[in-house]
């Protein structure tokens, strides 16, 4: 009776280790008691069966192992091989979009300098020089760009940003090329002013507008463009469509690429390096967002990108001078004007600019001669502060006369193209902040804004 309860209970083991081996469990091990009877030598055969097995699955995942590694290394090839073919498109493409532009210039300045030229001439010479200066600055810019983000030292720089004045900027900035190239251009703003004040990095969303709407002139002959924002939940979408030549699907996966453009090799039909999206790119995701494309071949594109909306009322923060030239010399128009400027290309060009507003003119070479020039004249209207300067800096010098003067209406102007110059120069006390190469357009409308609006 005891004997035959123990085989019977032996028995169950057993089949409970086979149902474990029949659902994938190999690990079961079976007792085995000295004796020769079945149950044992059951036991012993399911052992050896259990071992074979985990051998098997060993073998099996080893091979999988294996077969993961052989993908990994084959994708891995492919994408160095895809990169190599980018790198070399890339070098192929740069050298052109400088050689090209540099081209125009040194051959258009050649030609400037013969006696017999007429004005008329001399205009059209001038002109291909100063587009071909754009179009390598832009070059640069983006070069320069893409490195800062390679090497992690681009810094995201919160700042209260109102959408709609950039929405508006950017369409003032485009019309007349729009225009002039016959397409029609239109924007949208989602939000009403009150509502449009977010916490963002205002230079960036800037850059990305400007490259999507830059990118939306050049690919489009014909039609409209339509760009602005929605907002949806807690986002806010940007969109810009347009009208143009399309980009095939298979493209489209990989135009936000470094370096990728939708052109056959050895063609040549736009100017561009190939690097404006993936800056967009990097800066939207920086800013917690997404960027993408829908697009149909010879029908047109839409771009569109996504950043948080984080509302913000007031101004926080870096809060700009509030003074103006407004009621300063309203009769005679003209100002007396502090240049603080170690290069001289750059006063020269700076004096020719500002001809027509110039009562007086001041030229100083470092920081400490502008802040001493300040305690001299404190009827100077308006100091252009270079901010890389030796013995001082131009942000140093620009805290020591906000001491003594709260008036004078101070710009800032540096060839630095760093994020947070911006801000450095307003909490240091500038009024406002230009980039060179200066535009002279940009520079005039900017002292006119505090001649004319004076600020409380
Ligand atoms: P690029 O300097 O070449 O314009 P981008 O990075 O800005 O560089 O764009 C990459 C590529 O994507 C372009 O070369 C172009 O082929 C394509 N592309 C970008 N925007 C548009 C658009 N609005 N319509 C058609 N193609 C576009």
């Amino acid at each position: 009776m005891e004997q035959g309860r123990k085989d019977d209970s032996k028995m169950q083991l057993i089949l409970d280790g086979i149902t474990r081996l029949a659902a994938g469990d190999y690990s079961v091990g079976f007792e085995t008691t000295p004796g020769a009877d079945v149950a044992n030598q059951l036991a012993a055969a399911l052992n050896k069966l259990a071992v074979s097995l985990r051998k098997t699955t060993d073998r099996e995942s080893e091979m999988n192992q294996l077969r993961k590694s052989n993908a990994e290394l084959k994708r891995a090839l492919e994408k160095a091989g895809e990169d190599e073919r980018l790198k070399a498109a890339f070098f192929a493409n740069l050298s052109y979009e400088i050689r090209t532009p540099m081209n125009g210039i040194l051959g258009f300045t050649a030609l400037l300098k013969k006696p017999e030229i007429t004005g008329e001439q001399q205009q059209k010479y001038i002109n291909v020089i100063e587009k071909s200066g754009e179009r390598m600055m832009h070059v640069i810019n983006d070069l320069i760009e893409i490195s800062r983000i390679e090497s992690g030292q681009t810094a995201v720089s919160l700042a209260p940003t109102n959408i709609n004045e950039q929405v508006e900027f950017i369409h003032a900035f485009y019309r007349n090329e729009a225009e002039r190239r016959g397409l029609k251009i239109n924007y949208v703003c989602g939000l009403p002013t009150g509502d449009a004040i977010i916490s963002t990095d205002r230079e960036k969303i800037y850059t990305v507008l400007m490259n999507l709407l830059r990118n939306a002139i050049k690919y489009t002959q014909e039609g409209r463009i339509d760009f602005g924002y929605e907002k949806k939940d807690n986002q806010i979408v940007f969109f810009v469509k347009d009208t143009g030549i399309g980009i095939s699907g298979e493209k489209l996966a990989r135009i936000f690429n470094r370096f990728e453009r939708n052109e056959k090799e050895g063609e040549r039909q736009f100017e561009g390096a190939g690097l404006g999206l993936s800056i967009s790119k990097a800066y939207v995701e920086m800013l917690g967002g997404k960027i993408w494309a829908e697009s149909e071949e010879h029908t047109g594109s839409t771009f569109n990108f996504s950043i948080p909306y984080v509302t913000m009322k007031e101004e926080s923060g870096v809060v700009a001078y509030k003074t103006s030239l407004g009621n300063v010399h309203e009769e005679s128009n003209k100002l007396k004007i502090l240049i603080a400027e170690d290069d001289m290309a750059t006063v020269m060009l700076l004096t020719v600019m500002l001809e027509d507003y110039i009562e007086e003119l001041y030229h100083v070479a470092n920081g400490l001669e502008a802040v001493e020039m300040c305690q001299q004249h404190p009827d100077i209207d308006l100091i252009l502060m270079d901010i890389k300067m030796s013995k001082m800096d131009g942000y140093e010098a620009v805290r020591h006369i906000r001491q003594f003067n709260k008036e004078v209406v101070i710009i800032a102007q540096t060839a630095y193209v760093l994020n947070d110059d911006r801000e450095r120069s307003l909490k240091a006390g500038c009024n406002d902040y230009i980039t060179k190469p200066i535009n002279r357009e940009a520079l005039l409308e900017m002292i006119n804004k505090y001649k004319s609006k004076p600020v409380a």
